[in-house]
C-alpha cells in the first residue's frame, strides 16, 4: 500500500498545526493516512487505497458516507438558502419535537454545537439547578474536552488528567469506578449534601465498551433521588445508536433527569444538545437564570440533517440492518479470538463492537456471551472480564495500536487507532464488508 502522498500532506500539516490534526485521537503511527472521499460504508485515501470503515466520523455516520436521498436533499437546501441566521427557524422546532416524541426523558432540549459543549452545559445546568458544586463522573468515563470531567484519582484525592486545569477546579468532581454501588453509595455518604449531579455514560463507550452490571443504574437513579442530586446521562455517543430511537435509557429501562446527545443527533454536522425535564431545561437563559447561549446553536443546516436522518430511521429498517452486521461481526470476531485468542474479550452491542486485548484467559470459555460481553454475572468470563475503564487500561493497549491496527489498515479494514475508542456499523456497511473484515482479523490476531 503506497501512503506517499499522505505522508506529505501530514509534512506540510506539521508544519502549520500542532500534530498535525485538530482532534488528538487522529494522529496515528506513523502518520495518518488523509482521507480524499467516503463511498458508503468505505474511505478513499489520498493515495487511492480503499479501506472499510468501521470508524465512522468515531460515531456520527449512521448511514456511513452515502446519506438517504432526505437527508442529502434537505441538506442542501439549507445551505443553498442561506447558511444561517441568529434567528429561529422551523426546523429546529421540527427536530426538538422529534426528539422529545422519541426519548422517553426528554420534554424540552436545547441544541449546542458539540458534545463537548452539551456536557459542559448540562453541568453548569445541574449546578444551577440544584445549588450545589460537586460532580459525580466515573473513571474512564469521557464527556469530551471540559475542565469540570477532565479529572482522574479518587472522591479523596480527584486532580485534573491534563495540564491547564487548575487543581482547584478538579476538586468540586468526584471520580469513582464505573459498575461498583458500593463506591457510588459511599461517596453519596460522605458528600450528599454536596453533590449536583452523576454524569454517567450509560455505556462506557470510550474507554473500550463497558456495558452495566444488573441494577447499577437503578443504583444511581435511587442515590440521585434520595440525596436531591441529578441524574445527567450523556448519551452523546449511545443516542440514537443504542437502544434506537429511544436511546440507551430505553433499553435500560431508567429515565435520566437530564441527557447529552451528540454525534448521530446531527446527521454528521457538528452538534450537541440537553434534554430533559422542562422544568429543568427551562433553567436555561432566557428562561432561566442559567446562562447558555451559542452563535451557530441550532444551526439549519445541522438541524435539518438531524432531523431528516432520524425521521429516515423511522421509517425504515436501519436498526434492523445496523444490528444485525453488529452482531455478525461480534460473533464472528468471538469465533476468531476462541481459536487463537482465548484471553480476549468481545465487548459491544447494537452497532458497536470492538475487541478488549485483555490478558487474562477464563477458566471456563465455552459458555461466554458470543454477541458481545453483557457483564452477566452467570458467563464463564464473568470473573476476567474489564468491568471498568482500569480493567480496560491494563489490557494489551499497546499491541492494538502498534501491532493489530496497523495489519488491519494493511489489510484495508480501518479501524480506531487506540484500543479505548468502539467501532461503529452503518446502514452502508453490508455482509461483504463484515466477511473481508472477519478474514483480516483471522490474519492479524
Ligand atoms: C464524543 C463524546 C463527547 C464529546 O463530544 P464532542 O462532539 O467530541 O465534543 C462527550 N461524551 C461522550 C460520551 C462522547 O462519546
Amino acid at each position: 500500500m503506497n501512503h506517499e502522498r499522505s505522508r506529505e500532506l501530514y509534512d506540510r500539516a506539521l508544519s502549520v498545526s500542532p500534530g498535525g490534526v485538530n482532534s488528538s485521537v487522529r494522529a496515528t503511527m506513523p502518520h495518518p493516512f488523509f482521507i480524499e472521499r467516503g463511498d458508503g460504508g468505505h474511505v478513499i485515501d489520498a493515495d487511492g487505497n480503499r479501506y472499510v470503515d468501521w470508524v465512522m466520523g468515531y460515531g456520527p455516520l449512521l448511514y456511513g458516507h452515502d446519506l438517504p436521498d432526505s437527508v442529502e436533499s434537505a441538506v442542501q437546501s439549507h445551505a443553498a438558502a442561506g447558511p444561517m441566521y441568529g434567528a429561529p427557524t422551523e426546523v429546529e422546532v421540527e427536530h426538538a419535537e422529534f426528539v422529545a416524541r422519541h426519548v422517553p426523558s426528554v420534554e424540552s432540549i436545547r441544541f449546542v454545537n458539540s458534545g463537548t459543549e452539551a456536557t459542559v452545559s448540562a453541568v453548569r445546568l445541574a449546578r444551577g439547578h440544584t445549588d450545589r458544586d460537586k460532580i459525580v463522573v466515573m473513571r474512564g468515563g469521557y464527556h469530551g474536552a471540559q475542565e469540570s470531567t477532565l479529572v482522574e484519582g479518587s472522591p479523596e484525592n480527584p486532580r485534573p488528567s491534563t495540564k491547564g486545569i487548575p487543581g482547584e477546579f478538579a476538586k468540586h468532581t468526584l471520580p469513582i469506578p464505573f459498575n461498583d454501588p458500593r463506591a457510588a453509595k459511599e461517596v453519596f455518604a460522605e458528600h450528599g449534601d454536596d453533590i449536583a449531579a452523576v454524569l454517567v455514560e450509560p455505556i462506557l463507550a470510550n474507554t473500550g465498551i463497558v456495558m452495566p452490571v444488573d441494577g447499577y443504574h437503578e443504583t444511581l437513579r435511587d442515590l440521585c433521588d434520595d440525596h436531591g442530586a441529578l441524574l445527567v446521562f450523556d448519551e452523546v455517543i449511545t443516542g440514537f445508536r443504542v437502544g434506537g430511537l429511544g436511546c440507551a435509557q430505553s433499553k435500560f429501562g431508567v429515565t435520566p433527569d437530564v441527557t447529552t446527545f451528540g454525534k448521530i443527533i446531527g446527521g454528521g454536522f457538528p452538534v450537541g444538545a440537553i434534554g430533559g425535564k422542562a422544568e429543568i431545561i427551562e433553567e436555561f437563559t432566557p428562561a432561566g437564570g442559567v446562562f447558555q447561549s451559542g452563535t451557530f446553536s441550532g444551526h439549519p443546516v445541522t438541524m435539518a440533517a438531524g432531523k431528516a436522518t432520524l425521521e429516515y430511521a423511522a421509517e425504515n429498517d436501519v436498526y434492523e440492518h445496523v444490528n444485525r452486521l453488529g452482531r455478525k461481526l461480534r460473533e464472528g470476531i468471538a469465533d476468531v479470538c476462541a481459536e487463537r485468542a482465548p484471553e480476549y474479550t468481545v465487548v459491544g452491542t447494537d452497532s458497536m463492537f470492538k475487541t478488549v486485548f485483555t490478558r487474562e484467559t477464563p477458566a471456563d470459555t465455552t459458555d461466554s456471551c458470543a454477541d458481545g460481553c453483557r457483564q452477566d454475572a452467570d458467563c464463564g468470563r464473568y470473573d476476567t472480564c474489564p468491568k471498568t475503564g482500569a480493567d480496560v487500561a491494563a489490557a494489551e493497549t499497546d499491541r492494538w495500536e502498534r501491532v493489530f491496527w496497523q495489519e488491519m489498515k494493511d489489510r484495508g479494514v480501518f479501524l480506531t487507532a487506540n484500543q479505548f475508542e468502539c467501532q461503529f456499523t452503518s446502514y452502508a456497511h453490508t455482509e461483504a464488508d463484515v466477511e473481508k473484515t472477519l478474514a483480516a482479523y483471522r490474519e492479524a490476531i
